[in-house]
């Protein structure tokens, strides 16, 4: 493969950004791309060059065109061998917005929200500028009795407040249901007592709807977004009351909202969401549909394109950290070439008291499919359902991961990748302490059973929870003291066979790589110096269920740590089993050859489930126990 080859772009593209880079040669010799595989052929509409009277026009004009080219029949790959094609109808992830500047993302997002458009906007301009968002900032604000600063006035929080915003941005009918829990929430707030952030969180997302499914999936994931925030003050304030809810209040109003830059996912595209970012940031990504908009003198290229930093240095040349000409017809052409197909280059003449002529780029880039004129696409296109396009690399995960998604793809989604976080209670951690106790103690027993006093003195010295403390503390800490006693007495027979404890492994198994640690591995034979024929233990904190262990995703594990040790660790496991230390039961879990094969298909249609989004909630009895049961409806 050569790499001045591009395998992703239309002809038409390339052949236009190619001419567009000339305009930079005689600077640099620029490198030739050429168009290598394309699987789509360039037609008429596919590209479009508009200047618009008004930026309210530029933008609905983009608006209307993601729902028209929605379900639009795609070409998504052919097959090498026999040229099978396979196709599929666009979706929301296959949209881009890529901007000069992200303050230009904030012109979409009124029109998007209006018209039910699921969006993510990346990069710092984004989160609060969403109403859903700034409203939760409000409402943290009056939680706190404050109030958001800003250089135009002081913006009051009072339950007013809310509802007038409320009612004007984001929805005219569920008020009454939020007022009454917010009134409530802030009762139980006012009384001083110690609070769970995550949790006053999700009731307030659970008033607004969530769980009626009222919120796409770039709203939720703007939602997963604040409760990140939620979750760094929570790291760093393991007690929260309402004096500190004072200082998550500040951190939002005089940083978060301005300046903080959670863009969330490396790879937008595996949300099923129209994708709003900067150019600076699309490099390495691709998609069907690109929009450019803005592209009037003095926006792009940026005016401020030959400014140096404002910075008095005598000793450096500051016009080194200009981005002038040349770099910004490069920063041009990395944004056109994200497109596979469609590319809408638009300006709008209304921005400044003096209109704005069309950028340059406008001459530069010409094809002779390109269309100047605001007219219906020349080009019948054939619409079919739109369905995500799938991701195609290997995919790095864990086991932990993998059972989030057997156990509900749904939770696998809120979790993994709109990033909710669950709420942090008393017993946060505990399973975490036990297991570093036991590695610790099989660490430094030097295949010696170790005596009571020793496993009193280091559960002493090294038991910790950081959001518990007092009675329940000490409570806990005793348990876990009893439990490692118990195991101890039980299962001296670990102490002289452990070759190792926390064994940490990584392999690729089909489209996955997997990693993890294994708790406990132990030699099966201390007769003989055969290190490889082992027994794998995982230890579980959690009760068992019922009367004998039947949970299929502990069996998985281990048979997920059979394989992992044989094709990782070069081991060869003999046995396996899963040790509840709550009752001091160790489970045999079969590893035979059909075993491990069964389990390898579980864990590959789970992987294609993550790789095709297929994020079904798949409610059951597990649901009780759920860390976002207040946010899901339980219905697919
Ligand atoms: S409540 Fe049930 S259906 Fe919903 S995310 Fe949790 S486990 Fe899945």
């Amino acid at each position: 493969v050569s790499l001045l080859k591009n395998f992703r772009s239309t002809d038409s593209i390339i052949e236009a950004a190619r001419d567009l880079i000339q305009y930079n040669s005689g600077h640099r010799l620029e490198k030739r791309m050429e168009h290598g595989k394309s699987y789509h052929e360039g037609e008429r509409g596919d590209i479009y060059q508009l200047a618009f009277q008004t930026r309210v026009e530029e933008v609905e004009f983009i608006a209307r065109k993601i729902k028209e080219l929605s379900g639009c029949k795609y070409l998504e790959s052919v097959d090498d061998e026999n040229g099978d094609k396979f196709y599929r109808g666009l979706d929301w992830c296959d949209f881009a917005i890529l901007v000069r500047t992200n303050a230009t993302a904030r012109d979409f997002i009124d029109i998007f929200e209006r018209e039910g458009i699921p969006f993510t906007a990346r990069g710092t301009a984004g989160l609060f500028e969403r109403h859903d968002i700034h409203f939760l900032q409000l409402v943290f604000n009056y939680f706190s009795d404050s109030e958001i600063w800003t250089r135009e006035g002081n913006i009051s929080c009072s339950i007013a407040d809310l509802k007038t915003y409320y009612e004007q941005n984001i929805n005219k009918r569920r008020w009454r249901k939020i007022k009454s829990t917010l009134i409530e929430l802030k009762k139980e707030i006012d009384k001083g007592n110690r609070f769970y952030p995550q949790h006053i969180y999700q009731q307030i997302l659970h008033a607004m709807g969530v769980e009626e499914d009222l919120f796409n999936e770039g709203q939720l994931y703007d939602f997963g977004r604040f409760s990140q925030l939620i979750l760094d003050f929570e790291t760093v304030n393991e007690w929260v009351s309402k004096n500190r809810l004072k200082s998550f209040v500040y951190f939002l109003n005089g940083y978060a909202s301005s300046r903080i830059d959670i863009g969330g996912l490396d790879d937008p595209t595996r949300l099923n969401t129209v994708t709003i970012q900067s150019i600076h940031k699309a490099k390495g990504l691709e998609y069907p549909v690109v929009f450019i908009p803005d592209l009037a003198t003095g926006r792009f290229p940026s005016r401020r394109r030959n400014h140096k930093p404002d910075i008095y240095l005598t000793n450096i040349e500051l016009s080194r950290f200009t981005s002038r000409d040349l770099g910004e017809r490069r920063l041009f052409y990395v944004g056109v070439t994200r497109s596979e197909k469609f590319l809408f280059l638009t300006m709008a003449q209304d921005i400044y008291p003096r209109p704005p002529r069309p950028s340059v780029y406008f001459n530069e880039y010409t094809h002779d499919i390109l269309l100047v004129d605001n007219v219906p696409d020349p080009t019948k296109r054939k619409h079919i359902k739109p369905d995500p396009k799938t991701i195609l690399e290997i995919i790095p995960t864990t086991f932990t991961d993998l059972q989030y998604f057997l156990k509900c793809p749904y939770d696998y989604l809120l979790r993994k990748l709109m990033g909710f976080s669950p709420t942090i209670d008393l017993s946060f951690g505990y399973g975490l302490q036990i297991h570093n106790l036991l590695n610790r103690i099989h660490t430094e027993s030097q295949h010696v059973v170790p005596d009571e006093n020793e496993v009193d003195k280091l559960t002493e010295d090294e038991f910790f929870l950081r959001y518990t403390r007092g009675q329940i503390f000490d409570n806990m800490k005793n348990k876990a003291k009893s439990i490692i006693k118990n195991y101890i007495k039980s299962f001296k027979g670990d102490f002289p066979l452990k070759l190792e404890t926390e064994k940490p492994f990584e392999f690729v198994l089909q489209d996955a790589l997997i990693s993890g640690q294994i708790d406990l591995i132990t030699k099966i034979n201390p007769e003989t110096n055969e290190l490889s024929d082992v027994n794998l233990i995982d230890f579980k904190t959690e009760k068992k269920e019922g009367r004998r262990e039947r949970s299929p995703v502990n069996r998985l594990q281990l048979r997920l740590y059979a394989i992992a040790a044989g094709k990782a660790l070069g081991l060869n496991p003999v046995e396996t089993n899963i040790h509840y230390l709550s009752d001091n039961i160790r489970f045999d879990v079969d590893i035979s050859e059909k075993k491990l094969s069964e389990a390898k298909k579980t864990i590959n249609n789970a992987v294609q489930g993550i790789k095709r989004r297929k994020f079904v909630k798949k409610p059951g009895t597990h649901c009780e126990k759920c860390d976002f049961t207040l946010i899901c409806s339980k219905k697919n």
